[in-house]
């Protein structure tokens, strides 16, 4: 599984590697006897069920089954292979892989990776230089003071400069040596539609570099400094951007996101460059979609169960706003969306909506950073923001509220969580003073009644049909190593039924005959699969002792020496169906069964 690089590196790796230092970057953790909790970043849930441990230095997830060490944390959590983790974790901390060790296949999608990054980085040399430029970022930098942004801001954001023309950016990135393919796979450039060559895909532009959690450019906005259409332009999805997960600023917002517990959503790079300037450095912005699913999975790992508050620039009717948050009310509390995001669970999700036709920076430019924060306070939940938007466009009359009901009853139907949605419904009928059971009827009826999942809820922590024997017996040996010389003695684990649970306790103690222990088992089982059982099981705390441990073994001999159940109840099927030639045979099968059970009995117990 390591590919070409030495096992020793990669557990030098594993030793230097903190499991709680590399998840608090991603999630919030409170200590909780032994381990630490938090919310898990690979579902969405309320009350914190992904558990690490600082001692055994593994993670599991009991809603959703997730689980294993430092390197399958960073596997799943960045979709990236084993030696791709390998080394993002040998780098961050500072131990050198050979250039020798090379990995074929899974080594070209880091590479390719690392390829666009690179010429993202130096397309994001050539545009600060530009904005600098004295002459060539004269008409940007200006552009940008007008607009109030502090030259520290501009430096914080790493904002650029495309300067007009057509090839600048392709000449530059040319001369770096970055071939055309690579600069076009990242978006940089485009071939031209008449002859050949390339043209920059971003021109006469201010340039608002998109980065990562990881601090790497994942992808670029750009604005116009006149009002030529498009005004704002943004990368194409590539490798590295994705504009359905990405969030502008939230690279330079995270730490006072979670210092906040809140995050403000704009929709624009002005708007939140605006609150950055004004001292409001818990927002960032979406890149011209509606708030994802994913984006609000990504924040509750910085804000956990704070508050997300979407900001909307007023307008007259307020209509636009609601527009927007519909499909996003919809989206979060939908389970039938992509990913496994199951409901809204835990987000507190408001909307603001600034007053008087104001956007985020005329807004804080008139009244100031105070009365912005205490307008957030007073920021309403999504739904009753949609109610009050769905009166005011519909008037206050009773046609209005009727035509008001009707548009809340595509939202509401989409709550998944039927104490939410009974809620919701409760309060839309004391807003409007309509009785409770006349919406919930309408609801009912309302025709675009979603079908119920086959098969919506998280898989378990360990899966309930595993053996509890045998899932037992695995847990005490990796938790309980003082009891795996006995159990190599009697060889156990070849009566195991389970092949799952065989393969981790075969792992084990093949583990501990070479080093004398259980820890760091998880690296020598190749199949995440067996990784996140093996961490589900070590993770519980359980107590063992030596008696305790004596009476599973006797236990897990006696199961493998009766009858089994199956036949049992075969023989008395044959017996009450009087079917007395396979009741016969039935019987001298048992016979068998039994002396092939005593043999495996003495066995066991004599070894
Ligand atoms: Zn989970």
């Amino acid at each position: 599984m390591a590919g070409l690089i030495p096992e020793s590196i990669i557990e030098d790796v594993r030793r230097a590697a903190d499991i709680v230092e590399v998840i608090s970057e991603v999630v919030v953790l409170k200590p909780a006897g032994r381990n630490l909790v938090g919310l898990c970043p690979f579902h969405n849930e309320k009350t914190p069920s992904f558990t690490v441990s600082p001692e055994k230095q593994i993670f599991h997830c009991f809603g959703c089954g997730q689980g294993g060490n430092v390197f399958a944390f960073t596997m799943q959590h960045q979709g990236i292979s084993f030696p791709e983790a390998v080394r993002a974790l040998a780098e961050r901390y500072h131990i050198s892989i050979p250039d020798t060790a090379r990995d074929g296949a899974s080594a070209n999608g880091a590479d390719q990776r690392a390829r666009l990054q690179a010429a993202n980085a130096l397309a994001l040399e050539f545009y600060r230089k530009a904005l600098a430029h004295p002459v060539q970022g004269q008409p940007a930098r200006d552009y940008l003071s007008r607009r109030g942004l502090s030259a520290a801001l501009i430096q914080a954001f790493q904002l650029g400069f495309a300067p007009p023309g057509w090839d600048h950016l392709a000449r530059f990135l040319k001369g770096r040596r970055v071939p055309d393919a690579v600069a076009e796979k990242a978006g940089l450039i485009a071939p031209r539609q008449s002859g050949s060559g390339f043209y920059d895909r971003f021109r006469g532009r201010i340039i608002f570099p998109i980065i990562d959690l990881s601090g790497k450019v994942a992808g670029f906005g750009g604005r116009v400094l006149d009002d030529s259409l498009p005004k704002y332009l943004n990368s194409p999805e590539t490798p590295l951007y994705n504009k359905r997960r990405c969030l502008y600023g939230l690279y330079q917002a995270r730490d006072h996101c979670r210092a906040k517990k809140a995050v403000y959503i704009v929709e624009g790079y002005l708007d939140l460059l605006a609150l950055h300037q004004y001292g409001i450095a818990n927002a960032v912005a979406t890149l011209g979609t509606a708030l994802t699913a994913e984006q609000v999975a990504l924040l509750k790992r910085f804000v956990g169960s704070g508050d997300i508050v979407l900001v909307f620039d007023g307008d007259a009717a307020g209509q636009k706003a609601a527009e927007r948050t519909r499909p996003i009310f919809e989206q979060l509390h939908s389970r039938f969306q992509p990913g496994s995001y199951q409901r809204e669970s835990g987000v507190n999700t408001r909307v603001l909506e600034l007053p008087g036709g104001h956007d985020p920076d005329t807004f804080l430019r008139e009244k100031g950073a105070e009365a912005f924060t205490a307008l957030a306070a007073k920021a309403k939940g999504m739904v009753a923001f949609l109610i009050d938007a769905a009166l005011r466009q519909h008037g206050d009359t009773i046609e209005g509220r009727a035509l008001a009901v009707g548009e809340l009853v595509g939202p509401l139907q989409a709550v998944s969580d039927p104490v939410t949605r009974s809620l919701y419904v409760k309060l839309l009928a004391e807003r409007v003073g309509v009785d409770e059971a006349a919406i919930a009827r309408r609801l009912s009826r309302g025709g675009t009644h979603r079908p119920a999942p086959v098969s919506g809820e998280p898989r378990a922590g360990v899966p309930e049909r595993l053996p509890a024997i045998e899932r037992q017996l695995t847990a005490m040996m990796i938790q309980y190593p003082e009891v795996l010389p006995d159990i190599d003695k009697r060889n156990l684990t070849s009566y195991f039924k389970n092949l799952q649970l065989k393969a981790v306790a075969e792992a084990v103690l093949i583990h501990y005959r070479e080093s004398g222990t259980a820890d760091g088992v998880i690296e020598r089982l190749a199949d995440p699969q067996l990784q996140r059982l093996a961490a589900a099981l070590a993770i519980r705390e359980e107590q063992w002792t030596v008696s305790g441990c004596r009476q599973l073994i006797a236990q897990f001999v006696r199961a493998r020496s009766r009858p089994s159940r199956e036949m049992l109840d075969a023989i008395a099927q044959a017996e009450q169906a009087a079917d007395d030639g396979r009741w016969q045979q039935l019987l001298l099968e048992r016979q068998k069964a039994a002396r092939q059970g005593e043999r495996t009995r003495r066995k066991l117990l004599n070894r």
